[in-house]
């Protein structure tokens, strides 16, 4: 069975993130643990968690089909000492709200090397951070997203998610999501059916299709290997209607959190509809 939502708004307070997703036929849903443009939030109160918990029994959202997304601001693979100091300690923060909530994954871009330092050690530093989030938490798994890989940001090649993850020691609580629209501007040719075909081979061979943990689902407005960011709305952009057909009825995507990130809000619940449609 296919779980299809959408990134909807927390704000409000968390325990609003049922309720919004209810609202437009979602059966997974994102959002953010906390305002994505700050460093420090106010800890969750009580009565905010057993909201949360509730509405997601009312609802009918179990944690395997919610997929909450960390701040923008973190990097964890970042070179500067203080500064990923403020990144580690962010993203701590971040899994431990996944924690208190009763989730059990939360999704980050992994990191930028800000043409400070190489390629490599910018993922071992993504690595010892996750290691180090993963030792002082438990229950969640740190789910690392493909990038498009703009500016310096790293995670854009399979190659690189697996070079993080053979440096993570507890394999159990790493994973991965794949956002469609990363996934073209970075390079891979997903459009066609052996495009498609070609890029899920080589992703279950160079990272392995056990540790994906969800999927986000966007069209995009840049073209195939133009390593930029630009969701664009089902339909609207450069993809086709075949890829989301692919998906849709591709029995390796059952049971994960498959999320819309497009751009227009208004849009959400009938884009969840047409994708439902597509199914064969
Ligand atoms: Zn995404
Ligand atoms: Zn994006």
């Amino acid at each position: 069975m296919k779980y299809i939502g959408a990134h909807i708004s927390a704000s409000g307070g968390v325990e609003n993130a049922p309720l919004n997703a209810h609202a437009i036929g979602a059966n997974a849903f994102a959002f953010f643990t906390k305002n994505q443009r700050q460093w420090f939030a106010s800890a969750y109160t009580q009565q905010n968690i057993d909201l949360f918990k509730s509405r997601c029994e009312e609802f009918g959202y179990s944690s395997n089909h919610i997929l909450p997304h960390s701040s923008y601001l973190i990097n964890l693979g970042n070179p500067g000492e203080e500064e990923i100091e403020k990144s580690r300690s962010a993203f701590f923060d971040e899994m431990s709200r996944c924690e208190q909530l009763g989730l059990d994954r939360l999704n980050f871009h992994p990191g930028s090397h800000l043409n400070q330092i190489s390629v490599d050690a910018c993922l071992d530093r993504i690595a010892e951070s996750i290691n180090m989030a993963l030792d002082r938490t438990s229950g969640v798994t740190a789910v690392l997203e493909n990038t498009a890989g703009q500016g310096t940001n790293l995670g854009h090649t399979f190659e690189q998610l697996a070079h993080i993850i053979d440096k993570v020691d507890d394999k159990s609580r790493v994973g991965v999501c794949l956002d469609t629209a990363h996934t073209l501007a970075a390079g891979y040719e997903i459009r066609t059916r052996e495009g498609y075909d070609e890029t899920f081979r080589k992703f279950d061979e160079i990272v392995g299709f056990h540790y994906l943990r969800g999927m986000h689902i966007n069209d995009s407005k840049k073209e195939l290997s133009t390593r930029v960011d630009r969701h664009d709305s089902i339909g609207k952009g450069v993809m086709n209607l075949d890829l989301f057909s692919f998906i849709v009825n591709d029995t390796r995507f059952n049971n994960l959190p498959l999320i819309l990130e497009t751009p227009d809000e208004t849009l959400w619940a009938e884009e969840i509809q047409l994708l439902y449609s597509l199914i064969k």
